[in-house]
């Protein structure tokens, strides 16, 4: 004798499936059952979740990376800790070796400086170990000459542009310095003596002209030098009257 027909609906399909009632009690294909009407008739039928192979390939890839990569990565920060510990303690000593010799320099130095100092007598400036003195009395050329003897020293002698700079920094309006050509014109001489040299001379602009005054009232012309710092000449030289009245610039040893 026939059966009837069971019908039921499958959501996935929306299509109507049908069994006989043998086939859903004993023959019916399993993987032709919804899953709402499996899960509902038997419990289990549930399959477990089988973890993919890969994931378990990749799992063990990430503990081994982890295991080899780490000890590496502790042993690389070790060893560039002792490295920096290493060079830590090597600027160390060689600041403190630095210490000690700036110490002793400026030391060296300070011990210079007193002994230099006490080579100089009171209100008289030094430089590369001579002492100078700029004085504010207006005096003659000849008066100055000997003004500077009396002091211990003589007119300045300029034998470099160091030196030169070194009085420019210090000196104000006209000053006479340790240079003349009075004995003979054009022969310019230090007090000591000694002719101007070519590579240690600063006179400003033409001079030295032995200008005679207006109307001649020097005929002997120029024949002392100063060094005048004010503008334009900025402490270069020029020949003057020596019987003019100026400040003096005296040096001694
Ligand atoms: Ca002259």
């Amino acid at each position: 004798m026939a059966q009837d027909p069971i019908y039921a609906n499958t959501p996935s399909t929306s299509t109507n499936v049908r069994y006989t009632s043998k086939d859903h009690h004993a023959d019916a294909p399993h993987e032709n059952v919804p899953d709402s009407a499996h899960s509902a008739n038997n419990s289990s039928d549930l399959q477990t979740p089988v973890c993919p192979r890969s994931t378990w390939l990749v799992l063990v890839a990430c503990t081994l990376l982890l295991v080899i990569v780490i000890p590496v990565i502790v042993y690389c920060t070790r060893q560039k800790q002792a490295a920096l510990e290493i060079q830590l303690s090597a600027a160390e000593r060689e600041l403190h070796e630095l210490k000690a010799r700036n110490v002793k320099d400026i030391t060296d130095l300070q011990k210079q400086f007193e002994a230099i100092a006490k080579h100089c007598a009171s209100g008289w400036k030094i430089f590369n170990g001579k002492c100078y003195c700029f004085s504010t009395d207006m005096k003659n050329w000849t008066e100055s000459r000997d003004a500077c003897v009396t002091m211990g020293g003589h007119l300045v002698i300029i034998e470099s542009a160091e030196e030169l700079y070194f009085l420019k920094k210090h000196g104000m309006g006209s000053n006479w310095i340790g240079l003349t050509d009075s004995v003979k014109e054009g022969d310019w001489r230090w007090v000591d003596n000694t002719p101007l040299s070519d590579s240690s001379r600063f006179w400003y602009g033409k001079e030295p002209d032995n200008w005679k005054g207006d109307k001649v009232i020097h005929p002997e012309g120029e024949d002392c030098a100063q060094m005048d710092f004010t503008r334009p000449y900025y402490g270069n030289w020029l020949d003057a009257f020596c019987d003019s009245h100026k400040k003096m610039i005296c040096e001694s040893k």
